[in-house]
């Protein structure tokens, strides 16, 4: 018999239903009233999100597209920037950085692990050169949380611009760009927001509207300076993704129906559920210290690959997870809680988890994981949450 299939990968996440209609509807065109009207609630509704006073401009590209966005309208040719190599998506960075004529120093940090602000003001004293730091809020590859908020603490005081990957932050854990004063906060569609990927948003504080005001344009398509003249007038400069931006607006309307405070509450309870049940089952941890909230890394046995693990809990119990990322694919199992996922789809995703791990021949200890996972929960929904950047 068939299961229901329950998406629990980084990304993309599931999609609720009413997003789903909204996206639905007949088509409208992009010059006329109707079109403004959607865009003015949708400015309002990810200003919130995204903590700021300023414009959060949104591009028909996939996360991306904002990171490489960011690269070219703040960096010239021959700039030198730090980049967060602790992942995939770090290591993302770099790559944009090269094909732009941009210089990244890397700092690289091993997988599992979080920058720590004393290595990035070791790193800048060295290096004074450095106008750019490009890093993930949380690295998806991994599952690390870096202490963004105490790093942008160092950067604000410096002629340096901080960079902020929140793809699988952004409505997920706290980061108010304005109040921690980081220089650009950028994500996509498909992770936090519940929605289908396809779209990324990008938002600037003042001095780095400062610094691309003072750099020729060197995009077409992903021109800040345009775009941010356009949103002003409740437009796009190019085509815009129209049915998602419907979908967008539903699902900020649900966010602003429940309040950040009780989305970050969820997520947090969620992600508490999620690491008490991994480890009463006995698996270890991929993250060392600082755990993201919108997803769950861990580390394998020897002798058990994730790629037949996850395609029997996907194929025979109907929960789908991701493979680690890079070196770690065969090694690690991440599990996505973030958006649309609730302790339920959790649940189903341990017991799924443990469940093939045993037909496939491993050895689970602890038979209570479930009702140590749901403790959790429960203690979290009530108890304090942190305030973001270090768990
Ligand atoms: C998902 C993700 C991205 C975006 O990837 P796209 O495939 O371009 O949408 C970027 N950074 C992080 C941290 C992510 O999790």
């Amino acid at each position: 018999m068939r299961n229901k299939l329950r998406l629990l990968t980084p990304g993309p996440t599931p999609i609720p239903e009413q997003v789903r209609l909204a996206m639905a509807g007949d088509m409208i065109h992009h010059r006329k009233p109707e079109f403004k009207r959607l865009l003015a609630d949708i400015q309002t509704g990810l200003a919130a999100l995204f903590g700021t006073a300023g414009p959060v401009l949104s591009l028909a590209a996939s996360g991306t597209g904002a990171m490489t966005a960011a690269v070219t309208n703040l960096f010239a040719p021959g700039e030198t920037v730090l980049t967060v190599e602790a992942g995939k998506f770090g290591q993302r960075w770099s790559g944009i950085c090269r094909a732009a004529g941009v210089t990244a120093l890397p700092l690289s940090l091993a997988w599992g692990e979080a920058v720590t602000p004393e290595a990035l003001r070791k790193a800048l004293d060295a290096n004074p050169g450095i106008s750019g730091v490009l890093m993930q809020i949380s690295e998806t590859s991994t599952g690390v949380m870096h202490p963004v908020r105490e790093i942008a603490a160092l950067t604000r005081q410096r002629d340096v611009l901080l960079v902020a990957d929140g793809v699988s932050s952004v409505g997920i854990s706290p980061c108010p760009m304005d109040a921690w004063g980081i220089d650009v906060l950028l994500t996509g569609s498909q992770k936090g927001l519940m929605l289908p990927p396809g779209l990324s948003f990008i938002a600037l504080s003042p001095r780095a509207w400062a610094k691309a005001e003072s750099l020729p344009a060197r995009d077409f398509y992903f021109c800040l300076l345009k775009e941010r003249e356009c949103c002003a007038k409740r437009q796009t400069a190019f085509t815009p993704a129209i049915s998602l931006l419907y979908g967008l607006r539903e699902s900020l309307a649900m966010f602003a129906g429940d309040g950040l405070e009780a989305i970050y509450r969820k997520q947090w309870a969620l992600t508490c559920l999620a690491r008490a049940g991994v480890r009463a089952l006995g698996f270890a941890l991929l993250a060392k210290d600082n755990y993201t909230w919108g997803l769950t890394s861990l580390i394998l046995p020897p002798g058990m690959g994730s790629g037949p693990l996850l395609a029997r809990a996907a194929d025979e119990h109907g929960v789908i997870m991701a493979k680690g990322m890079g070196h770690q694919e065969d090694s690690v199992v991440r599990i996505g809680h973030m958006g649309w996922v609730d302790w339920a789809d959790l649940v189903a995703g341990l017991h799924a988890l443990s469940w093939s791990f045993q037909e496939l021949g491993g050895y689970i200890g602890a038979e209570n994981y479930l009702e140590q996972a749901l403790k959790a929960y429960e203690e979290a929904l009530v108890g304090p949450v942190p305030a973001g950047t270090s768990s």
